[in-house]
């Protein structure tokens, strides 16, 4: 994981947003308390992860999903239960 550029408390008073496109700035990859996981042995590149993840953190490269984005990534756990082939778990990280 990358060194934490800005956290929740930088965020501007209110929730303004004074510059455009500032979210990849925000390591929300900190938040997590569940990680996924990929099994690319199960993965059939469907995408449907990456359509419905919140965060814009399914890595594709080359029209195949390669992993996550552990930055941005919060844990929610969508993309494992979109998946039809249960290629994605989630399990407590370690801090
Ligand atoms: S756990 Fe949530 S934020 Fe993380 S990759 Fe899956 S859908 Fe996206
Ligand atoms: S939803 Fe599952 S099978 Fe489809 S690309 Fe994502 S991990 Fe692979």
């Amino acid at each position: 994981m990358k060194e934490i550029k800005k956290s929740w408390k930088n965020i501007p008073i209110g929730g303004n947003i004074l510059e455009a496109g500032n979210s990849k700035n925000y390591i929300t990859g900190t938040w997590r308390t569940f990680i996924p996981r990929l099994d690319k042995e199960k993965c059939v590149n469907c995408f449907q992860c990456w359509m419905f993840c919140p965060d814009n953190s399914i890595s594709i490269v080359e029209n195949k999903m390669v992993g996550f984005d552990y930055d941005h990534c919060k844990g929610c756990g969508m993309c494992v239960s979109v998946c039809p082939t249960k290629a994605i778990t989630m399990e407590k990280e370690e801090k």
